[in-house]
């Protein structure tokens, strides 16, 4: 009979990270502002043969390039940032090798690693779950091939120091770090600059986030020249399509239109955090377009508590170290004061 490779045979079932589009989506940390008009406007204006064509990434690969400083040879363009890390895995990583990450954090990289027959070297966090990097450095053997850091990070939404990010970069040249900067825009914080410096590093990137273009599926991957040439020649020439490339470009353009979002998501994470702890509920300070917050034991009544009231959230007591945990994405000015007013009755509710 048929059977797909050991490490893929071995996989989990996949189970849709949508579990349902009935109300109000706080639970996939996406845009609750949408996107740019000028993203829309492009999207109006499109021509047959900006279909009908195949696309070229090359030209959005400069436009960015310029946007962030660095040249064209070190930016891969790919389809969500998700293809950038399987690129980036399956260029440096296989059995035998290590793939090293701490606890919790984006599952996509465990899948990843597993299902290229690696072994997972993951560190359990502290009670504060800030990334361990005395821990992480202490783990680093000749074998490892890849580590893995979302900086800010997902679930907790904390970021770690540069300082502590260039220590890790440093102690490993044999080895690909990836800084996955999904959440930049609401954090600041980037290694971009100091790519010229580590060429072992690498920096992902999306326009799924600050930039509300989660459906159009646009990543980054930014590291040296002579490493991205490597992934370029395994990545799919047409990856990222011409819808995509049209629209990127008119994202980038609209900076106000960014900026302006993440002040909002900045203030609707402050009225959470002072509700949470009004609550007496723990919080982790977010750098991100979401919360973490410790609801406790009743988690689930919790999440289901929202649901009944049109709010998605995400229950992540399954993730390690963050039991009885809940993630919630901020929502527009707009929707926040009805977010709150349910986040107060489901507490109230499952406190009875
Ligand atoms: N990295 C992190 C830390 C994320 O949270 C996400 C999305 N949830 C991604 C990468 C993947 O983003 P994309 O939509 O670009 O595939």
């Amino acid at each position: 009979m048929l059977k797909p490779r050991e490490p893929i045979a071995g996989l989990g079932p996949y189970h849709s990270p949508i579990t349902s589009r009935a109300g109000l989506s706080l639970d996939l940390n996406e845009s609750m502002a949408g996107c740019s008009p000028r993203v829309l406007a492009r999207l109006r204006s499109l021509s047959a043969a900006d279909v009908s064509l195949y696309p070229q990434r090359e030209a959005g690969e400069r436009v960015v390039a310029n946007f962030l400083g660095v040249a064209p040879e070190q930016v891969l363009l790919t389809n969500g940032m998700d293809e950038a890390l399987s690129l980036l895995f399956t260029s440096y990583l296989g059995a035998g090798h290590e793939l090293l990450f701490a606890d919790p954090t984006f599952v996509m990289y465990a899948m990843l690693g597993k299902a290229l027959g690696a072994q997972l070297v993951r560190l359990q966090p502290e009670e504060d779950l800030a990334l361990p990097v005395a821990d992480l450095l202490a783990h680093i053997s000749p074998r490892t091939r890849v580590i893995a850091i979302a900086n800010p990070n997902n679930p907790t939404g904390l970021a770690a120091a540069r300082v502590d990010l260039l220590k890790i970069v440093e102690a490993v040249p044999h080895a690909a770090v990836l800084i996955d900067e999904a959440y930049f825009e609401f954090c600041g914080e980037t290694l971009i600059p100091d790519l010229t410096r580590y060429p072992n590093l690498f920096v992902a990137r999306t326009f799924s986030k600050a930039y509300g273009l989660a459906g159009l599926r646009v990543g980054v991957l930014v590291g040296a020249a002579e490493q991205i040439g490597y992934l370029r020649r395994f990545s799919l020439p047409f990856n990222v399509n011409s819808v995509a490339l049209a629209c990127l470009e008119e994202a980038l353009a609209d900076q106000a239109f960014v900026s302006e979002h993440v002040a909002q998501v900045k203030q609707g994470r402050e009225q959470l955090a002072r509700l949470f702890d009004e609550l007496g509920l723990r919080i982790w300070p977010s750098q991100t377009n979401f919360v973490l917050v410790r609801v406790g034991g009743k988690v689930k009544s919790f999440v289901e508590s929202m649901q009944r009231r049109g709010i998605l959230v995400r229950d992540s007591s399954a993730s390690p170290g963050c039991d009885g945990c809940v993630r919630i994405t901020v929502g527009t000015p707009s929707q926040m004061d009805g977010v709150l007013q349910a986040i107060r009755d489901a507490i109230a509710e499952i406190r009875g």
